[in-house]
């Protein structure tokens, strides 16, 4: 635990983001007592001292640590001004914890903004790519890779994005809470399919509901619908029967004819058919997920996938038989039990199978998630994930000819290291980088669903959630629809 004290709130959260940073989520507390580190933080006005800059005074940073280790360091800056002192502050703290860890985080002193956002920025403003390699090396000490990788994501970004209309055009996102097993360190709206079968075509009817309002609403009558993603849960937990009566009722209610994308999550390959793929491919999914996470038996039981590598490669040559040609596979690096050696071999799989996308997560432990919950359980098996590890991905993704075209961190992954989407040319998903760049209004419906509305003349963001429990949502559906009517009244 770290005894955090300060004369001033007005950096706490980066100064809280920087030492979970480099201590793993370790608490940060405002009580001395059981605590075996001190950070103490002190603003000293202008009016205190003679070297000030106008305006702002400096900063004093103090850590202390049990054993006798003592260090500070003064930043003279104008601490009022956060637009100019943020940066340099975070920079001296960072420098500061990382001569006490001797760690050197390939983030830098980068924490409360999304990393590509910088770089698309900088080239929104005509910025030379050595310019902005710069700024993230630089400002925000990152090493040189992940300045690399952000320059990369946003030039593809732009690419992608350059014939939207963001104020004409919508996407939907609908949520299928089914899954055939809770996996170890899911932390999203799932239930498993074989306790939950008999309450599936209930949810569906329910959806159904959400789903022609949705459709029916004035407000989006003269905006042109174009990417559809069906996730969860796994969608392809349901029967074919189910699956092409939700679909063939999305194309009956909604106005297909300027989708560019549609995606449909079939992760786990324990609820892969051959009847289901032909299902998905008639009625024109082009995008489908198989997920492996990993390509080990032993890690798949230990997080509680209940499949098997077998059937990952089963369920991956019956999509292609089926005419998939944009198949993505997720995969997880920093699972509990695995290392390095692991992650090569879950790579050499996916080498041989080829996919059109690949997306890395850094494991992620979340608050909801089982990993979380039975933690102590857990905890000696966890090594983390570690750039390496990332760089190994990239370097497969690359040798089968995909380009990163997202790229996003979160707080919960020890390292806070990224999560990445790689994909061959024409073959991204434009819909994982709309949920990250906030560029046009998606339309959650379902279970656990979640929908934006961009107010972008007012620079701001509303969002409406629906319960993620499925009985209340099948219960309270017209509550869920009541919602969303509001916020449609003030577009
Ligand atoms: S397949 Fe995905 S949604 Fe389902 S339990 Fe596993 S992590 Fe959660």
């Amino acid at each position: 635990m770290i005894y955090l004290e300060q004369n001033a709130e007005i950096y706490n959260n980066d100064i809280r983001a920087m030492l979970q940073a480099f201590f793993d989520n370790e608490k940060v507390m405002l009580t001395k007592e059981g605590t075996r580190l001190s950070l103490k933080v002190e603003y000293t006005s202008d009016s205190d001292v003679e070297t000030q800059v106008e305006g702002g005074g400096y900063v004093t940073y103090h850590l202390q640590d049990e054993e006798g280790y003592y260090a500070s360091k003064t930043v003279v800056v104008d601490y009022q001004n956060k637009k100019l002192a943020r940066n340099p502050l975070k920079a001296a703290l960072y420098r500061m914890l990382s001569d006490y860890t001797g760690k050197e985080l390939p983030w830098g002193s980068m924490t409360g903004v999304r990393p590509t956002k910088v770089a698309t920025e900088c080239l929104e403003n005509g910025k030379k790519e050595e310019e902005i390699r710069h700024l993230y090396t630089d400002t925000y000490l990152t090493i040189p890779q992940k300045a690399d990788i952000c320059i990369e994501v946003a030039k593809r970004e732009q690419e992608l994005f350059k014939d939207f209309s963001y104020d004409e055009e919508y996407c939907i996102y609908i949520g299928i809470p089914f899954c055939p097993s809770r996996c170890l360190y899911c932390s999203f709206t799932s239930y498993p399919i074989a306790q939950y079968a008999h309450k599936v075509e209930d949810y569906l009817r329910a959806l159904y509901k959400e789903m022609e309002f949705v459709a029916a609403a004035d407000v989006y009558k003269n905006k042109r619908l174009v990417a559809i993603y069906i996730g969860g849960g796994t969608p392809s937990a349901l029967t074919a029967e189910q699956l092409r009566a939700l679909i063939t009722q999305l194309q009956t209610v909604f106005d297909m004819q300027y989708v560019r994308e549609f995606c449909v999550e079939c992760g786990r390959p324990d609820s892969i058919t051959m009847d289901k793929l032909r299902v998905l491919k008639e009625l024109g999914v082009e995008r489908i997920s198989i997920n492996p996470q990993t390509m080990s038996d032993e890690t798949l039981h230990l997080i509680g996938r209940a499949h098997t590598v077998e059937q990952t490669r089963i369920a991956f040559i019956m999509a292609r038989e089926a005419g998939f040609d944009n198949i993505n596979m997720d995969m997880i690096v920093g699972l509990p039990g695995e290392d390095i050696k692991d992650v090569h071999h879950t790579l050499s799989e996916i080498r041989s199978m080829k996919p059109d996308s690949l997306t890395v997560h850094s494991l992620a432990i979340k608050r909801a998630a089982n990993l979380n919950i039975e933690m102590e359980r857990y905890q000696g098996l966890i090594k983390g994930s570690t750039n390496e590890m990332l760089l190994a991905v990239d370097s497969c993704a690359r040798e089968l000819t995909m380009v990163p075209y997202y790229l996003y961190r979160q707080k919960n992954i020890p390292g806070k290291l990224e999560n990445v989407g790689y994909a061959v040319e024409g073959k991204e998903c434009v819909y994982n980088i709309l949920i990250m760049e906030e560029k046009l209004d998606i339309l959650g419906m379902g279970a656990g669903s979640s929908s934006k509305f961009i107010f972008r003349k007012e620079n701001r963001i509303e969002r409406v959630e629906n319960v993620k429990n499925v009985d209340e949502y099948i219960n309270r559906i017209d509550e869920m629809i009541e919602r969303k009517r509001k916020m449609f009244a003030t577009i």
